[in-house]
């Protein structure tokens, strides 16, 4: 049995890794967050050490360490905001720990070049959760694109719309120093998907970014994909939102809709079955999308002129 630290306790997305932790048959040992909302804790492991406090963590992570090897942490699930993931990895690896951190992993590429050096210096891995690339739509359609039947680039167009409440922008989530924008924190997933499908990144343009929504076109060695990013239930679909939906999702391959609306469930469960295996993704995984995100980030918008998004007019 593994002996699991969780750091970002008592935030939306940590109860996913608790729920990880038990479902693969391992445990939560020590928990931080400087909120202390974490009631949550009970349902999964009432037996788990708390700290709001990251001295305190630290002083009690370094005296498992150091104590007998029953009870050193061997991974340290990160769940912070997206700014603090490179302290909180290079922390979990220093102390010893296997790192499984949220997305994005990091804001711009060169924090993967200091990662890989800790990685090296200590001999601990870091473990990403990209968890569209364990679900099965998603690996059917790779595996589609990769037995190369197809001659010219498949045409992608990419539409989602997540509606936030007035809320997001007073979070860390509505500040682009600490999330990346929407592109980096909503983005992420989709970008990383279109290059594990469809391979490396040729061409980058981004057609409009504002703190709500971001549009643009990016080339890959298979596909040529249209985007389009949104958290503003004006941008649902008029036939969707009468019908009071908030948010909306379409991903089409050459016309034709993916369906892959079922099967999200665990796939945080998924992604600790593959790192546990010692199949999770690492470091160089990441680096399509974060330099895409990276990327987008300083672009200046070039308007309405050429392959945009058509949600956009
Ligand atoms: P959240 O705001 O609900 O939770 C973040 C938590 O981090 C809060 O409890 C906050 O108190 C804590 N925190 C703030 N400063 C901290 C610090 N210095 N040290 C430790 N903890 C600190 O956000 P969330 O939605 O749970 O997102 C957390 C991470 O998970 C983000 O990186 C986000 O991008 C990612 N996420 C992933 C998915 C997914 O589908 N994989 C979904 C949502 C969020």
């Amino acid at each position: 049995m593994k002996n699991f630290a969780l750091i970002g306790a008592a935030g939306y997305i940590a109860p996913r890794h608790m729920q990880a932790i038990k479902d693969t048959g391992h445990r939560l040992v020590a928990a931080y967050d400087p909120n202390d909302s974490v009631g949550v804790i009970d349902s999964h492991f009432p037996e788990a050490d708390f700290f709001t406090e990251f001295e305190r963590f630290d002083r009690h992570v370094d005296k498992m360490r150091r104590a007998n090897h029953n009870h050193r942490i061997d991974y340290v699930s990160i769940c912070s905001p997206n700014y603090l993931h490179d302290s909180h990895m290079r922390f979990a690896l220093r102390s010893g720990a296997d790192a499984i951190c949220e997305k994005p992993l990091v804001l711009n590429p060169w924090n993967i070049d200091g990662l890989k050096e800790i990685e090296q210096d200590t001999g601990r891995k870091v473990n990403t959760i990209l968890q569209l690339r364990v679900h099965p739509a998603i690996i059917a359609l790779r595996d589609k694109v990769r037995s190369g039947k197809h001659k010219t680039k498949h045409e992608v167009d990419l539409a989602y719309i997540t509606s936030r409440g007035h809320w997001y922008l007073q979070s860390w989530k509505g500040d682009a120093k600490k999330s990346g924008g929407i592109a980096t924190n909503i983005g992420v997933h989709f970008f990383d998907m279109l290059h594990f499908i469809f391979g490396d990144l040729q061409q980058n343009v981004v057609h409009h970014a504002s703190d709500t929504k971001a549009a643009g076109f990016l080339e890959y060695e298979h596909a040529r994909a249209r985007w389009f990013l949104s958290v503003d239930v004006e941008d649902v679909p008029d036939a969707q939102r009468a019908a009071g939906q908030r948010t909306f999702r379409s991903i089409t391959v050459d016309g034709e809709e993916i369906e892959f609306s079922g099967g999200f469930t665990d796939l945080h469960t998924r992604s600790y079955q593959e790192i546990l295996a010692g199949r999770g993704y690492g470091l160089e995984e990441n680096r399509c999308a974060i330099t895409t995100v990276s990327e987008i980030r300083q672009a200046q918008p070039v308007g309405l002129q050429g392959d945009y998004h058509p949600f956009l007019l």
